[in-house]
């Protein structure tokens, strides 16, 4: 077998290749060597050898490269092809196909390249630009080495694919050029331009304007910043021979015929049939009769989507699809996918994305400062872009998205810390409180705090003795004993002579803390003089009255209420310190509203929701962090057991059991969607009848859920609480509850739908008295993944652990809930990854600290882009 030769009879790539011109060389080479890996590398890819393609081959690619890196590839592959055939075993030939594939991928590199670390010389931006635009894989340099890379490894055949292992070389992004220095006015002129509405685009009209509004892209640049749902990837090509139903391929080839026809039920479809030479395919589209005219006998399409097999033929049913001269923007890529609205295509969308880019993209000035490049090495802004929408490698689109992630989080950091720089701008008032006072308040509690609530005090402490108000969040587990911690925060304050306000999401929790509030300072030094009065919406009109009055004259130390506190009627005397409860249901506007009843009064906000360190650090930038970690003493666990439905029956039992004890038992379905709280609310009814009727019809069920008024859901909370109600039937309000020392079994329904911080949130409503306590979590999923997930909680009571593991495995949307607010402005960053959530910190703040007001030259446009987010936003001010 001697494959010297460089002219030998045309294989069927060629004879192809003669009517199809191939997007490149390399791609080609990439084909027929995985044509051959697939066959059992036994020299048959090609009619003739791999030597006698050689040749060919070479013209091609020659014609494409531009540098001498190129050549150099070119070189050793010619030279590698040829020796192919001199080689008389399969497992020499597959390391040879192997090795050939590595050096294309950029995988493997040659001997002289290997030493070096960084990536080829510099670029000048004209050449990153050309190099991003081109289509994939149209020259042999590095770019397109790594565009292919991602195609590699996901064919079907032996050996086992190598990309699955640790990638040693990452491709990198481009090297970035120098940027031009704009001049604040260039960068503000060019800024602007994003700010162009979506009609100035060719050929959108109002219309197609209005859908686009309708997705909330207003302006040449919200499209830009729209990003794709997710990416359909279409690299993989076929011969029309080698189609597998159910894969999802793309494949080039020619029109044979078009006819309209006639489905089973009447339905009018489009059959066109494709050849290539290897075989045939039908494509099939329905509801597109007017394609008719533009599907061409003899013209050749690419066309993707997913192989079916129908009545022994192959099928594709509405592939994507162009004519092959076109731009690849729909097919043989990775495809953004996009949210779309009724009427806009996917293919509109594409082509709009697509035109922005290219009008505007290379526009975009650059708002990171340079040195936040430097140091962080992410790619270019309008680089980012373009990969971003449409990567031209799994590897690129990684980059583009962390970069893209990283200024959201960045910037929503920087925007953060902007806020608190203006509210510290206003000097507060410091409460400072003498040690031996601290000692004797200490000293007349019920307990001893824990090393935890220490800390967590001395943080306060310090901070209120500071002329600069406090902004600070205290989280903890239900029951860790932050409302201790709160009430001696109170007691400084009104031992400095100040009034002190604490705000409740619910009136029932409003009314639990003034109870204990109002029980742990009165038994404090001097405690008994002072004046403390719970405001809700229900409180008596006389009585509220007479409360505006005590606490405009001064007469009314402390006052704990709900939303009732930040309404109108509410003025102090002088108010130093606010401290709200549950951070979720406030909103940073409402935090700002208490504030602004008082002369910059110190501000405590404290949460139950678990949130991991770093996570918390982003989306409260503004506030300080105390995290209480521990539980008072003698507390038992609560006992968590995961069961399957055919256990309920046991668990109705075990119920019955704790309730003959004297016990009471929460039972907890889940709310399906938040859109959908009629349906869950009928859930709800339907199950609490079934309960009342068929399962504890002995015993006294109430019912709780979100349709409910306030008031009613209140009335149903207290005879809860009083014993009234023995079982609780409720979709997940209760999730901020109330204490009910007496209610020791909580039973969940559909676990799997919560998120392990929220079910640890529950459960913190049971074990809260001396009775051993039960968490009984019924899947209606028998998957293991939900069942190990769920698992997490029978094995540890640390809801930051907990927060940490659903962080990591559903995002943080789940752990915040969509109404925290701050959490729907990241498009991209589902806040998931750790590692870019402290870079994004750490960078912020040294942004930060170099320049606060951002008014050096080099930060103009990042405060722009702040101020434009802020405006949009309307909720950072
Ligand atoms: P949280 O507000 O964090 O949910 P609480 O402050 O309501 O927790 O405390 C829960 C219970 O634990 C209360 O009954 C409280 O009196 C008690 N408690 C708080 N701190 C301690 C402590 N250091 N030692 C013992 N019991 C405590
Ligand atoms: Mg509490």
């Amino acid at each position: 077998m001697s494959g010297r030769t460089r002219s030998v009879s045309p294989c069927y790539v060629k004879r192809n290749q003669k009517d199809i011109p191939m997007p490149s060389a390399l791609e080609t080479l990439v084909k027929i060597l995985k044509l051959e890996q697939e066959t059992g590398f036994r020299n048959t890819a090609v009619i003739g050898g791999l030597g006698s393609f050689a040749g060919n081959w070479e013209r091609d690619a020659r014609q494409q490269a531009k540098r001498p890196e190129h050549h150099q590839l070119i070189d050793e592959l010619v030279q590698l092809l040829h020796d192919y055939d001199g080689k008389d075993s399969a497992e020499m030939r597959h390391d040879a196909v192997k090795y050939m594939l590595g050096r294309i991928t950029g995988r493997i590199q040659p001997e002289r390249a290997a030493q070096r670390e960084v990536p080829p010389p510099q670029e000048t931006g004209d050449q990153r630009l050309d190099a991003a635009a081109r289509p994939p894989a149209s020259t042999t340099e590095p770019v397109a080495a790594e565009q292919l890379a991602s195609r590699e490894g996901e064919g079907q055949a032996p050996p086992p694919a190598p990309r699955e292992e640790p990638a040693r070389h990452r491709p990198l992004p481009p090297r970035r050029g120098r940027r031009p220095a704009l001049s604040p006015e260039e960068a503000a002129a060019k800024l602007a331009a994003l700010q162009t509405p979506v009609v100035a685009l060719h050929r959108v009209g109002e219309k197609m304007a209005e859908k686009l509004n309708r997705l909330g892209i207003v302006t040449v640049g919200d499209l830009l910043f729209t990003f794709p749902r997710r990416y359909d990837d279409y690299t993989r090509m076929r011969t029309l021979n080698r189609l597998v139903p159910g894969e999802t391929v793309t494949v080039v080839a020619a029109i044979r015929s078009v006819a309209r026809k006639q489905g089973r039920a009447g339905r009018p479809y489009l059959s066109v049939v494709l050849e290539d030479g290897t075989g045939t395919l039908q494509a099939v589209f329905f509801g597109q009769l007017w394609l008719q005219r533009q599907f061409k006998r003899g013209s050749m399409i690419v066309a993707s989507g997913k192989v079916e097999r129908f009545r022994n033929e192959t099928m594709m049913t509405n592939p994507e699809w162009e004519l092959l001269e076109r731009e690849h923007l729909h097919t043989n890529r990775i495809v953004p996918v996009y949210p779309l609205t009724k009427g806009l295509s996917a293919r509109t969308m594409r082509r709009l994305v697509r035109q922005a880019l290219s009008d505007h993209a290379e526009n975009v000035p650059d708002y990171l400062p340079e040195a936040v490049l430097e140091r962080t090495g992410f790619p270019d802004l309008s680089w980012a872009l373009e990969q971003v929408h449409f990567p031209d490698s799994h590897e690129y689109l990684e980059h583009a998205r962390q970069r893209l992630s990283f200024d959201e989080l960045f910037l929503f950091q920087m925007a953060v810390m902007a806020a608190r720089r203006d509210w510290q701008s206003v000097p507060g008032q410091p409460l400072a409180v003498p040690d031996d006072w601290l000692g004797a308040a200490l000293a007349a509690l019920p307990f001893q705090l824990t090393a935890a609530q220490q800390r967590a005090l001395d943080d306060i402490r310090r901070d209120l003795a500071r002329d600069v108000p406090m902004n600070r969040l205290l989280q903890g587990d239900v029951g860790s004993g932050k409302t201790a911690v709160a009430a001696l925060a109170l007691a400084i304050a009104v031992h400095n002579g100040k009034q002190a306000a604490l705000m409740a999401p619910t009136s029932i929790l409003a009314e639990q803390h003034a109870r204990n509030v109002a029980g742990l300072l009165r038994a404090l030094p001097s405690g008994e003089h002072m004046q403390i009065r719970l405001l809700t919406g229900s409180t008596p009109s006389a009585e509220r009255d007479e409360i505006y009055a005590g606490l405009a004259e001064g007469a009314v130390h402390v006052v704990i209420g709900t939303h009732a506190l930040i309404q109108g009627g509410v003025t102090f005397r002088e108010l130093g310190l606010v401290i709200i409860d549950e951070q979720h249901r406030f909103g940073v506007e409402q935090r700002g509203s208490l504030r602004g009843k008082g002369f910059n009064p110190h501000v405590l906000v404290m949460t139950a929701t678990p949130i991991p360190r770093t996570l918390a650090l982003t989306l409260y930038a503004d506030l300080d962090l105390s995290i209480i970690d521990e539980l008072p003493p003698g507390r038992s666990p609560v006992e968590t057991r995961v069961l399957r439905p055919v256990e309920r029956e046991r668990v109705y039992s075990f119920i019955r059991a704790q309730l003959d004890k004297g016990r009471q038992a929460f039972i907890v379905y889940p709310l399906v969607e938040a859109t959908d709280e009629q349906e869950d609310s009928k859930a709800a009814v339907e199950e609490y009848e079934r309960l009342q009727t068929d399962i504890f019809p002995a015993y006294r069920v109430g019912l709780l859920h979100g349709r409910m008024a306030p008031s009613e859901k209140d009335a149903v909370m207290y005879a809860f609480a009083s014993g009234e109600f023995q079982v609780l039937v409720a979709t997940s309000v209760i999730e901020v509850g109330i204490d009910v020392p007496n209610a020791s079994v909580m039973l969940i329904e559909h676990a799997e739908r919560f998120g392990l911080a929220q079910l640890h949130q529950l459960r913190g409503r049971v074990g809260r008295g001396e009775h051993r306590s039960y968490c009984l979590l019924i899947t209606e999923t028998p998957s293991d993944d939900a069942i190990e997930r769920l698992s997490a909680l029978e094995e540890t009571t640390d809801g930051f652990k907990l927060a940490e593991i659903d962080w990591r495995l559903r995002g943080a949307g789940d752990l915040l809930g969509t109404r925290q607010s701050g959490v729907q402005q990241f498009r991209l960053t589902e806040l998931m990854n750790p590692r870019l959530v402290e870079l994004a910190q750490r960078e912020a703040r040294t942004v930060y600290a170099d320049d606060p007001p951002l008014e050096r030259p080099e930060h103009h446009l990042l405060a722009q882009r702040i101020q434009a987010l802020a405006e949009r936003r309307g909720d950072i001010s």
